[in-house]
C-alpha cells in the first residue's frame, strides 16, 4: 500500500486518513482526515515521505514514475476545479506544501500561487476578471519561488516591492506597478545567476524537489535535535489547488485556536486579515485583526471578522468545534475566505504554553471529551515546571517603557540583543539575555532558545515569534508599535528612552508589557486550579510519592504547598555557615581536646535547634530526613592569607598555628576525603551536637503540638560498621534527650547510599538503616571514578566521540547506576521488609529517572522544590506507562 505514489484529497473523499501521520505527515493526514468528513478543503494530493526518503537515498532525483503520478494528480485536480495547469485561459494554481510527521511550524518551506508565467498570468487576471488580483498573486509567485526554490537571498526580492510601493499600501499598487515589480524580480533573480522557469511542470518538480531538501536545512535539523525529533521520518509534500484570500475585501486569510493557546481558556482564538494571502499572518510581518469582538485581549477598535464577513465567521465557528470535537483536542486551523467562501488549509493539534496546556486537559476531562490517563499522559511532565514559573512581584516599582501584545506568558530580565547568534554567545558567557526583534524567523530558532525572553516589534498572536516562544514556554511580547528597532546601530528607542544592546529590560509576557532594567520576581500561587486537580489525579494512580529537598523552612512550605509529602534530604553544612556558627565551627575543627570541641559545639547547638524546629513546624505531620555533617571540615576554614590573619586574631591563636592545623587538613582529594561519616567517627561530638539539635527541636515541636517525624541520615557510608557505630551513637544521644524532656517521640536513623560498596553490601547495611536513600549524584560519581569539578575536562570530548550520550548527572545512568540501585533496593528491602527506600539527588525531579524508580522497590524521590510537580505527574505517567519519556 505505501509504494502508492500519490495520495489523493478533496471532494468529501480522501485516500489517506488522520492517522496516516507517518506516511503523509502531519499536514496532509489532517487534510485527508478534513476531507473525508467533508469540510471545505481545495483538492490536491500528496506525495508521502517514503518519497523523500528515496529521493536522499538516490541522487537527489525525482523518479520519472512519480512525475507520471504527479502530472495525473494534476489533471484530476483540474478536473474538480473546472481549470487546468499552465492553461492560458483559465488555469490552475497550487501550493506545494512541505509536511512532516511531526510538525515544524515555519521550518519548512511552502511556495504559493504556482503555475503563473507571463502567459498564464493573464489567463488568471481575464478568468477571474480582476488582473490586479493575478499580478499580486504573480509577484508573490516570483518571490516565494525566487528564494525558496531558486535560493535568492529573500530580502533582495522583498525590496523589490517595497521600492516600487514608496510609503503606500500594497492594496493601493496599480495593475502596471505590480507589472513593474515583476519585471524587476525577473531582474534580481537573473542577476544572481538563475532562470525562472517558465514551464509549469518545470516549476512543479522544482518546487517538490525544494521542500524535500528543506527538511535537512540546518534550522530544520536544529529545531528537530533540540525536541529530540528523528531526522529519518522525511517530509511529505502537499500539492493543492490554490484559494485566494486575495481577491477583494469579501476574501480574507487567517488562523484559528479552538481554545486560547495563552491561558487555555475555552474560547475561539485566532486572527484574520483582509484581501490577504496566509503568509502574511504567520509571518508576523502584518499585524492581524481579531477574530470577534468578545475574544480575550480583543481591541475594540479593530475590524473583527465577525462583524466583516458574518457568513463565513458563522461558518468557521460551527467548523473549528467540529474539529476540536473530532480530534479531541485544541486544535490550530489555517483558513481562507474567497469572495465569502470559507476553506480550510490545516487542522493540527495547536501548540500552547505549558499553563494552557494543563487547563485544557483538565477541561477536556470535565468536558468529557477525554479520560484522566489521556490526560495525564498528554502533558510534558518536564514542562508542569514553568506552570509556575516566576511573576512580577506587584508591589515592585517599575518604569514601564512600551506595551504590546501578551503572546506568551510569565516575567523574564535579561540584557538586550538583537541578533539570535549574538543571545546565543552571551549565554554562553553566563549572562541572561532578551531578544529584541522586527520579527523573528525560523534562522532565530537557537538565539529564541538561549534568550530568557522575546520581543518583536511587529507581529500578531500567531506570529512566528509568539507560536514559537509559547512551544517553548518563554515570556514573548510581539506587536511592540511602541519601540523602534535600529539593527545597525544595536539600540532601541520606546519613547523618549533609548535602550542599548546590553540594557536590562523585563517583559511581562502575561500583560504585553516591557519594562526597563530588572524588576524584581515572586513565584505566583501554587493553587492554580486546573494544575492542582491534575496533580490530585496524578497522586491518585502513582505509586511512588514525591519528597523534596530543602534546607529551610521557606523552601520545605514551598515544597509542602506543590504537594511535596516530606522532606527527603535536609542538608545541615549551609547551618554552619552563619558568621556566628561558623566562628564557633572554627573553634571546635581547631580545638585539641574533646572537652573544648564539645564547649565550641555547644555554641552551634541553639542555632541548629531553631533551624531545625522552623522546619518541622513548616513540615507537622510529614517526615524531615536530615543528613548528618557531610563535607570535609577545611571547607569551614579560610583559604586566603589576608582571611587566615583576621581568623586567627579574632579566634585568639597565632596566625602560624592557623596555617600549621590549615595544612594539616588539607587534602589533595577532598572528594574521597575525610568527610561524612568518617568524621562522624573520628570525631564523634559533631553527629552527637546535631542529634541532640535535632531531637530538642522535635521535642519543642511536638509540645506546641505539632506532629514531628524526624528521620536521621548518615552520609557517605562504605561499610556497615560505619554505620553500626554511627547509628548507636545517634540512638544513644537521641534516647538521651527524649529522656531528659520526658518525651516519646518516634525517630529513624539511615543511610545515604552513594558509596558503590555501601549499595553491594546493601544486605549487610540493611541490618542498621530503618532508611535508605540514593545519593544519586554522589553515587554517580563514584561509580564512574569522576568528579563533578573535573568533567569538564573531558566531557566535551565525549560527548563529542559519542563515548556518552549525555552527563550523567543530569540524565541518570539506569545501566551502571541504576544496576547498583536495584541491587542495593533490592537486597536492602529482602533483609529489612520495613526498610524506607528513597532517592534524594537531582535525578528523583527528572521523568526519565522517575520511570525508572518506579520500576524499582523504591518508595519516594526527593527532588527541587520547584521540581515536585514534574515528579508527580511523572509519577503518575510511570505508573500507567502513559507520557512520551
Ligand atoms: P506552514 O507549514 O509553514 O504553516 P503551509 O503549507 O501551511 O506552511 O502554508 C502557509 C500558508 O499558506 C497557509 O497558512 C495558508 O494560509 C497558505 N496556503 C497554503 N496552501 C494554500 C492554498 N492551497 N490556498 C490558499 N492558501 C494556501
Ligand atoms: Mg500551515
Ligand atoms: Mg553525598
Amino acid at each position: 500500500m505505501s509504494d502508492q505514489s500519490i495520495w489523493f484529497f478533496g471532494n468529501g473523499t480522501a485516500d489517506g486518513d488522520g492517522a496516516m501521520k507517518e506516511l503523509l505527515g502531519g499536514k496532509g493526514a489532517g487534510l485527508a482526515e478534513m476531507s473525508r468528513l467533508g469540510l471545505p478543503v481545495p483538492p490536491g494530493f500528496t506525495i508521502p515521505t517514503t518519497a523523500c526518503t528515496a529521493f536522499f537515498e538516490g541522487e537527489n532525483i525525482l523518479p520519472s514514475d512519480l512525475l507520471e503520478a504527479v502530472s495525473q494528480g494534476m489533471a484530476r485536480v483540474g478536473e474538480l476545479t473546472g481549470k487546468r495547469f499552465g492553461d492560458s485561459d483559465n488555469p490552475l494554481l497550487v501550493s506545494v506544501r512541505s509536511g512532516a510527521p511531526i510538525s515544524m511550524p515555519g521550518m519548512m518551506d511552502t511556495v504559493l500561487n504556482l503555475g503563473l508565467n507571463d502567459e498564464t498570468v493573464v489567463g488568471l487576471g481575464e478568468s477571474s476578471g480582476d488582473p490586479r488580483f493575478a499580478w499580486d498573486a504573480y509577484r508573490r509567485f516570483m518571490q516565494m519561488f525566487g528564494s525558496v526554490v531558486l535560493g535568492v537571498q529573500y530580502s533582495r526580492l522583498a525590496r523589490e516591492l517595497d521600492r516600487v510601493r514608496g510609503e503606500r499600501e500594497e492594496a493601493d499598487l496599480t495593475v502596471e506597478e505590480l507589472q513593474l515589480v515583476v519585471e524587476r524580480l525577473k531582474g534580481v533573480i537573473d542577476s544572481a545567476g538563475k532562470t525562472f522557469p517558465e514551464d509549469v511542470n518545470e516549476q512543479l518538480r522544482l518546487a517538490i524537489e525544494a521542500v524535500f531538501l528543506s527538511f535537512n536545512t540546518a534550522r530544520a535539523r536544529f529545531y528537530r535535535k533540540s525536541r529530540g525529533i528523528s531526522d529519518d521520518t522525511g517530509t511529505a509534500v502537499n500539492v493543492q489547488a490554490m484559494v485566494f484570500g486575495n481577491t477583494g475585501e469579501t476574501s480574507a486569510t487567517g488562523v484559528a485556536f479552538t481554545r486560547n493557546p495563552k491561558s487555555g481558556e475555552a474560547a475561539l482564538f485566532g486572527e484574520w486579515l483582509p484581501n490577504a494571502q496566509g503568509e502574511d499572518v504567520v509571518a508576523g510581518t502584518h499585524t492581524p485583526l481579531p477574530l470577534y469582538s468578545a475574544q480575550t485581549g480583543a481591541d475594540p477598535s479593530l475590524a473583527t471578522l465577525e462583524a466583516t464577513l458574518p457568513e463565513a465567521f458563522a461558518h468557521l465557528e460551527k467548523l473549528q468545534k467540529q474539529l476540536e470535537l473530532h480530534f479531541r483536542d485544541m486544535q490550530d486551523i489555517e483558513f481562507t475566505i474567497e469572495r465569502g467562501q470559507l476553506y480550510l488549509l490545516q487542522t493540527r493539534t495547536g501548540k500552547r504554553t505549558p499553563g494552557a496546556a494543563v487547563q485544557i486537559v483538565v477541561d477536556l476531562v470535565n468536558e468529557g471529551i477525554i479520560t484522566v490517563e489521556e490526560a495525564l499522559g498528554r502533558i510534558d511532565a518536564g514542562m508542569l515546571e514553568m506552570v509556575l514559573r516566576p511573576v512580577l512581584d506587584p508591589d515592585a516599582p517599575r518604569k514601564v517603557l512600551a506595551k504590546g501584545l501578551d503572546a506568551s506568558p510569565g516575567a523574564a530580565s535579561g540584557r538586550v540583543v538583537f541578533h539570535a547568534e549574538d543571545a546565543q554567545e552571551m549565554v554562553s558567557r553566563g549572562e541572561k539575555v532578551v531578544l529584541v526583534r522586527n520579527e523573528t524567523s525560523p534562522e532565530d530558532i537557537q538565539g529564541m532558545t538561549a534568550a530568557e525572553g522575546i520581543l518583536t516589534a511587529r507581529g500578531g498572536q500567531t506570529s512566528h515569534a509568539a507560536v514559537v516562544a509559547r512551544s517553548m514556554g518563554k515570556p514573548c511580547v510581539v506587536g511592540c508599535n511602541d519601540i523602534v528597532v535600529d539593527y545597525a546601530r544595536q539600540l532601541f528607542y520606546a519613547g523618549d528612552t533609548v535602550v542599548r544592546r546590553g540594557d536590562f529590560i523585563t517583559l511581562d509576557g502575561a500583560s504585553g508589557t516591557v519594562m526597563e532594567g530588572q524588576v524584581p520576581m515572586l513565584l505566583p500561587p501554587t493553587e492554580s486550579g486546573s494544575m492542582h486537580q491534575l496533580l490530585v489525579w496524578a497522586d491518585e494512580r502513582a505509586r511512588l510519592t514525591v519528597r523534596a529537598n530543602a534546607d529551610n523552612a521557606h523552601d520545605a512550605s514551598r515544597a509542602r504547598s506543590l504537594g511535596a509529602t516530606g522532606i527527603g534530604l535536609c542538608r545541615t553544612e549551609h547551618m554552619f555557615f552563619r558568621p556566628d556558627a561558623l566562628r564557633a565551627m572554627r573553634q571546635m575543627i581547631l580545638a585539641e581536646d574533646s572537652r573544648s570541641r564539645t564547649r565550641a559545639l555547644a555554641q552551634v547547638l541553639p542555632l541548629q535547634r531553631d533551624s531545625f524546629a522552623e522546619i518541622f513546624r513548616a513540615m507537622d505531620g510529614l517526615p524531615v530526613t536530615i543528613r548528618l555533617l557531610d563535607p570535609p571540615l577545611h571547607e569551614f576554614l579560610p583559604t586566603r592569607e589576608e582571611d587566615v590573619e583576621a581568623v586567627a586574631a579574632d579566634l585568639g591563636i597565632r596566625a602560624g598555628a592557623l596555617r600549621h592545623r590549615l595544612e594539616a587538613l588539607e587534602e589533595s582529594n577532598p572528594m574521597l576525603g575525610h568527610r561524612g561519616c568518617r568524621i562522624g567517627i573520628t570525631t564523634p561530638e559533631i553527629y552527637a551536637t546535631q542529634v541532640r539539635a535535632i531531637m530538642e527541636a522535635a521535642c519543642l515541636v511536638a509540645s506546641e503540638g505539632a506532629e514531628v517525624l524526624p528521620e536521621i541520615m548518615i552520609p557517605l557510608v562504605a561499610i556497615d560498621k560505619e554505620l553500626s557505630i554511627c547509628r548507636e551513637q545517634a540512638i544513644a544521644t537521641a534516647e538521651k534527650v527524649l529522656e531528659e524532656q520526658g518525651q516519646a517521640i518516634d525517630f529513624k536513623v539511615g543511610t545515604m547510599i552513594e558509596v558503590p560498596r555501601a549499595a553491594l553490601t546493601a544486605y549487610k547495611v540493611a541490618e542498621h538503616a530503618d532508611f535508605f536513600s540514593f545519593g544519586t549524584n554522589d553515587l554517580t560519581q563514584l561509580t564512574y571514578g569522576f568528579s563533578r569539578d573535573d568533567m569538564g575536562k573531558f566531557l566535551p570530548g565525549y560527548l563529542k566521540a559519542r563515548v556518552l550520550e549525555d552527563s550523567p548527572l543530569s540524565v541518570f545512568d539506569q545501566e551502571g547506576v541504576g544496576e547498583l540501585v536495584k541491587i542495593a533496593a533490592e537486597a536492602g528491602k529482602a533483609k529489612n521488609a520495613n526498610l524506607k527506600v528513597g532517592v534524594c539527588g537531582e535525578h528523583g525531579g527528572d521523568p526519565k529517572g522517575v520511570r525508572f524508580f518506579h520500576a524499582q522497590p523504591v518508595d519516594y524521590v526527593s527532588c527541587s522544590p520547584f521540581r515536585v510537580p514534574v515528579a508527580r505527574l511523572a509519577a503518575a505517567q510511570a505508573a500507567l506507562s502513559v507520557g512520551d519519556v
